[in-house]
């Protein structure tokens, strides 16, 4: 098969880069595993999507078929139960289900998403117990096949998708006794905190963790501590609760480990502002580039790589000075990393904050002279921030920080 892009994963940030790709006059070949579109977004079947991109307040399933209807009345080219086991520059491999398939193409964009960080990966202590689930492992559970993990639950992590799960237990009675989270703070959305643990007076013990799981074959209870500046538990606050189930929701780990080793160096896939990694031709957005707490977002950075591996396919992009993107200690992670110095026009930095922050700036310098400002009446670190930068007003390096 040959086609000008191929895009890898039917979630929203891949539908977009296919809709957007094809809008620019690319031919699009879009690939997923699963048999529809829509990727993790059909599994959540609350609301809260959609705010931000489609100005409605959506649940996940509703906002993927938005997208997928579009994708269907287009003539992408949708290839389901396919799942790709290799890409080069300019070649995808997929295992479909007429056999293995080889697609010559102009452009990749990688849209795989992203998956949960597992209990050997957070190295849980306790016996390799029935009962220890991943929360979104759980998620779809429930959601698609009607089934609960138990009675009693406790959930380690206060990520998005444990804070969603607590009230999502709660709702189909299962008791959740207590939520563990080792920071001093949560990693979830403020108004997940609100909506779905104060508002069931379900117990979120921050500083604290599990330090050790229970049970002879199923989960009978958990072991659990504060824990000192260091994180370490502190033995003396040791305390036993019984439960038979254990949610893990400790982060979510990008899936990309189809993306060539060059591109994968540094600590994070380093991108410039068109999503285009280090090896030319291969785009990538969504979860599988950095963790996005909103769907909205995963999309808008879909339609960015989608744009701009089109026009790369058809020969219409254009090449530019590039300069970088520097952070300051206050920041844990900041996208892109790399600017095209194009004339005109805006572009936006995410981060993400180290810490919790009240009333600050997000600051963006070239060399002494500020280029963008916004005030923020509170940074999280479970919120990811955004800034807009003109592009007219970069001379250099940008360097992006916190402060008054
Ligand atoms: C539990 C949970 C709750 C959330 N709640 C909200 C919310 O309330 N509001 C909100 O706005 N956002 C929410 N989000 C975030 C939002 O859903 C994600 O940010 C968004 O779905 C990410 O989109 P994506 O396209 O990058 O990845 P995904 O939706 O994960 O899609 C990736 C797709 O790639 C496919 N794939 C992966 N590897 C391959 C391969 N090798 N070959 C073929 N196909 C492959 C997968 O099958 C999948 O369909 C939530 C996320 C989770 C997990």
């Amino acid at each position: 098969m040959k086609t000008d892009v191929v895009v890898i994963g039917g979630g929203p940030s891949g539908m977009s880069a296919s809709l957007e790709a094809r809008k620019q006059g690319a031919k699009v070949v879009l690939i997923d595993v699963e048999s529809r579109l829509g990727g993790i977004l059909n599994q959540c079947i609350h609301n809260g999507f959609g705010l931000k991109h489609f100005k409605e307040e959506l649940t996940g399933p509703e906002f993927a078929n938005k997208l997928a209807e579009k994708v269907y009345q287009s003539d992408i080219t949708v290839l389901l139960k396919s799942y790709v086991n290799f890409i080069g520059k300019n070649i995808v491999y997929a295992i479909t289900p007429n056999g293995q398939e080889k697609i010559e193409c102009k452009a990749i964009v990688l849209c795989c998403g992203a998956r949960e960080r597992t209990a050997g990966e957070i190295y849980l202590k306790g016996k390799r117990l029935a009962g220890v689930y991943t929360a979104g492992t759980v998620q779809k559970m429930i959601n698609f096949y009607g089934k609960l993990p138990g009675k009693n639950a406790v959930i380690l992590g206060s990520g998005d998708i444990g804070l969603i799960m607590a009230r999502r237990l709660t709702l189909e009675g299962v008791k959740v006794k207590s939520i563990f989270e080792i920071m001093g703070h949560s990693s979830g959305l403020r108004r997940n905190i609100r909506q779905c643990v104060e508002d069931f007076e379900i117990p979120l013990l921050y500083n604290h963790t599990i330090t050790r799981v229970v049970g002879k074959e199923r989960v009978e209870g958990v072991y659990y501590a504060e824990v000192d500046e260091n994180r370490n538990p502190k033995p003396e606050t040791e305390k036993f609760i019984e439960c038979d189930c254990v949610l893990l929701s400790v982060g979510l780990i990008p899936e990309n480990s189809l993306l060539p080793e060059e591109t994968k160096r540094e600590k994070f896939v380093l991108v410039d502002d068109e999503r285009q990694t280090s090896v030319e031709g291969i785009f990538i957005s969504g979860n599988v580039l950095h963790i996005h707490d909103l769907a909205d977002n995963a999309t808008e950075e879909g339609e960015i790589a989608g744009k701009f591996a089109g026009l790369k396919a058809l020969n219409m992009s254009k090449r530019y000075e590039k300069v970088k993107v520097y952070f300051s200690a206050k920041i844990s992670y900041c996208m892109p990393q790399l600017i095209n110095k194009k004339e005109d026009g805006k572009f936006t930095i995410y981060l993400r904050a180290n810490d919790n922050f009240l009333k600050k700036y997000i600051v963006v310098k070239c060399g002494d002279v500020d280029i963008a400002r916004k005030f923020c009446i509170g940074i999280t670190t479970g919120e990811m921030q955004e800034i807009e930068v003109e592009y007219e007003k970069i001379k250099g390096d940008l360097f992006v920080d916190i402060g008054d």
